[in-house]
């Protein structure tokens, strides 16, 4: 099969999760198969090549799986973007609107050297209200985010318009 194709195939939808009309991407099918696992990460690892990227930033909690596998593979850094009140040091922080009410996202202050260049990671891009949140709170610690990856892309919701001028690089696209 196609690697595009094998990994599709590998995402599992789950209707009327976490709420009625949500299609939630259920990701662990693909996390529990050693070759798929491996060839997500080979594709997330192929759209770094060449870009000097020296550190991967994932985002709270699944673009953890995917980003330190991806920092393993690069030989470079990986920074936990987390929800608020998890980070034990001292944080830059940055609060964003949800669908309903608000949510926060912390990193550490000396996670990045100035101009470091970052790649940041997630599982899935859906409304970009996450991604986008995380990668000026990258900015804000110094970082300069070169790109931003996700597993998949709901294409239909155009959350990469909330990114703006970062470069984004889905592997499946909805
Ligand atoms: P957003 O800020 O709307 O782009 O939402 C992205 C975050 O919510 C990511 O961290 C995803 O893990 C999660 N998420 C949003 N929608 C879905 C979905 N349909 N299936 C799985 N995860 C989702």
């Amino acid at each position: 099969m196609d690697p595009i194709e094998t990994l599709r195939a590998a995402v599992r939808d789950v209707p009327d999760f976490p709420s009625p009309g949500i299609v939630f991407k259920d990701i662990t099918p693909l996390l529990g198969d050693g070759p798929i696992f491996r060839l997500a990460i080979d594709l997330l690892v192929a759209d770094c090549a060449g870009k000097d990227i020296q550190k991967i930033a994932g985002i709270d909690a699944r673009g953890f799986l995917f980003g330190a596998a991806v920092a393993d593979r690069l030989g470079v850094g990986f920074v936990p973007v987390r929800k608020k009140g998890k980070l034990p040091w001292k944080t830059e922080s940055l609060a964003y609107k949800l669908e309903y009410g608000e949510a926060g996202i912390e990193v550490h202050i000396d996670a990045f050297r100035p101009g470091e260049r970052v790649a940041l990671i997630d599982d899935l891009l859906a409304t970009g209200g996450t991604a986008a949140a995380a990668s000026k709170l990258i900015e804000k610690a110094g970082g300069e985010v070169v790109q931003a990856q996700f597993l998949i892309e709901l294409g239909f919701l155009n959350g990469r318009s909330a990114l703006g001028a970062v470069p984004v690089k889905p592997i499946l696209v909805y």
